[in-house]
């Protein structure tokens, strides 16, 4: 099925490192805070189902998606770790989450209302309360739609209120002034509940790194699993190496002599100021090297060499330091001899976070496992 692939292009994913970052995050932390892996966008562009089963080899114990589909889709592929699914889950769908034994992610009172009226199924139904300290996103700020929630859910047997969380807005900042807030707010929140559920959990990969003594009983550990650094400013203040996990791989399928003169690509914006060698990438934007990444270099043969002319849609040329050999390896990120193009430098050229880049490599770039 999807392991076979007919093109020059791919992702490596190294599992080894995701074991790796999983057990110094469970090493780090104190000894009873679990690690949920969150595994959405198909596990930040690296393969959901992989990454998963060496999340759980590695101690983590619950995992978290985005959306119902991406729970069903690792139900379907035989996994049974418990999964909370963090977005809104409509509320026709929860019979639906229901029998795949989901987790869901109660935001506000009038959605379970909602969702209660239509949920005609004995089965059981497990939820995580969330409660919105000062993100601005989903979950409940009133004391008293809390109360009312917490009773509706207490009302009715099917329903088992198993944990409580809250997400930081700042975790990453070197300021944390507005990061001090919000846990102020959230230890306030929970005192709105008086019996505390079995999970209270608040902290993504940046609070887990540099505050676990305030992560309660759970870290939802995103980028930091793939080997990535939350932010830029706090790269320097990590407690442990990070190992990053994903790299992205072509060749070159032609490799040609221009002339002084010669255009290269649409919009024939590239002119050859001299005689040179250039090589074709069957890379191109529909597989997320977006055309914003023109005139940055990518690895050949160990050396960095510069994309001419526009990215296409399915491949973009290169300039190269001298003739090489059709069939020779291009690295876009990862690293060749001595040299290393990591997520990072690809975002800062885009003017985004590294999350932005692994996420928009496309589907049509198949993963390989190493
Ligand atoms: N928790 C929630 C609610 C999230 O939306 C995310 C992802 O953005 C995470 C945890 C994981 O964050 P990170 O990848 O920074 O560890």
């Amino acid at each position: 099925e999807s392991s076979h692939f007919y093109r020059d292009t791919w992702v490596e994913v190294n599992l080894d490192y995701i074991y790796e970052n999983v057990t110094n995050m469970k090493r780090f932390l104190p000894d009873d805070v679990a690690v949920m892996a969150v595994v959405k966008a198909n596990a930040y562009g690296h393969g959901d189902v992989q990454v998963v089963k060496t999340a759980l080899e590695a101690g983590a114990s619950y995992l978290a998606v985005a959306f119902l589909d991406e729970a069903i889709h690792l139900r379907s592929s035989g996994i049974d770790a418990p999964i909370l699914v963090l977005g809104a889950v409509r509320p026709n769908d929860m019979s639906l989450a229901a029998k795949y034994n989901l987790t869901l992610t109660v935001f506000q009172l009038e959605w379970l209302q909602e969702a209660i009226s239509v949920y005609k199924e004995n089965l059981p139904v497990t939820f995580h309360l969330k409660l919105d300290s000062g993100m601005g996103r989903l979950g409940v700020k009133e004391k008293s739609e809390v109360t009312e929630l917490i009773e509706v859910i207490e009302n009715d047997p099917r329903f088992f209120l198993e944990g409580v969380f809250t997400h930081f807005a700042t975790a990453d900042e070197l300021d944390t002034s507005y990061f001090e807030e919000q846990y102020q707010t959230f230890l306030q929140m929970l005192e709105w509940i008086p019996v505390k559920p079995k999970m209270v959990h608040c902290g993504n990969s940046a609070t887990g790194l540099r505050f676990p003594e305030k992560v309660f009983n759970a870290v939802r550990l995103g980028i930091g699993m793939y080997g990535l650094t939350p932010s830029l400013e706090i790269k320097d203040q990590l407690p442990y190496n990070l190992h990053e996990a994903f790299s992205l791989h072509s060749s070159l399928v032609q490799v040609k002599k221009i002339a002084e003169g010669e255009k290269v690509s649409y919009g024939a914006t590239f002119t050859a100021d001299e005689e040179m060698w250039v090589g074709t990438v069957p890379v191109g934007y529909a597989d997320g090297w977006i055309r914003s990444l023109q005139n940055t270099d990518v690895l050949v043969d160990g050396e960095r060499c510069q994309i001419i002319g526009r990215i296409c849609m399915d491949q973009f040329m290169v300039k190269l330091p001298r003739e090489m050999a059709r069939g020779t390896k291009v690295t876009l990120i990862g690293g060749q001899k001595n040299e290393y193009i990591h997520v990072d430098d690809v975002a800062k050229v885009l003017g985004t976070v590294n999350y932005e880049v692994i996420c928009t490599i496309s589907y049509r770039v198949p993963r390989i496992f190493l």
